[in-house]
C-alpha cells in the first residue's frame, strides 16, 4: 500500500556510511529529506546524499520499511486488512 503523502516527515533519524569517502551520514526526517508517497509494509528504496568534500555531490540508496500500527483504544476493535 502506498501513503497518499506527497511529504511525509517522521521523527526518526537514518544513519549510514558514504559508500565513497566512508564519513557517517545521520539524516532528520523530521526535517529533510522527506519521504514521498512511501510504501507501507513492503522494503522501499531511498536516497541519501552527501558532498565528499567541496564539490562531489555523492548519492546513494538505502532500503527502509515504514510500518503503521492502528490500535483500539477504546469501544471498537480493529483488524488489518489483509
Ligand atoms: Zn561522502
Amino acid at each position: 500500500m502506498r501513503l497518499d503523502i506527497k511529504r511525509l516527515n517522521l521523527p526518526f533519524i537514518i544513519t549510514s556510511t558514504c559508500p565513497r569517502c566512508g564519513v557517517e551520514v545521520k539524516v532528520d526526517l523530521r526535517i529533510h529529506p522527506y519521504l514521498s508517497y512511501p510504501l507501507v509494509g513492503e522494503p522501499f528504496r531511498h536516497t541519501l546524499d552527501h558532498m565528499c568534500g567541496d564539490e562531489e555531490d555523492n548519492e546513494w540508496p538505502v532500503t527502509l520499511r515504514l510500518v503503521v500500527e492502528l490500535q483500539a483504544v477504546a469501544d471498537c476493535t480493529v483488524a488489518a486488512k489483509p
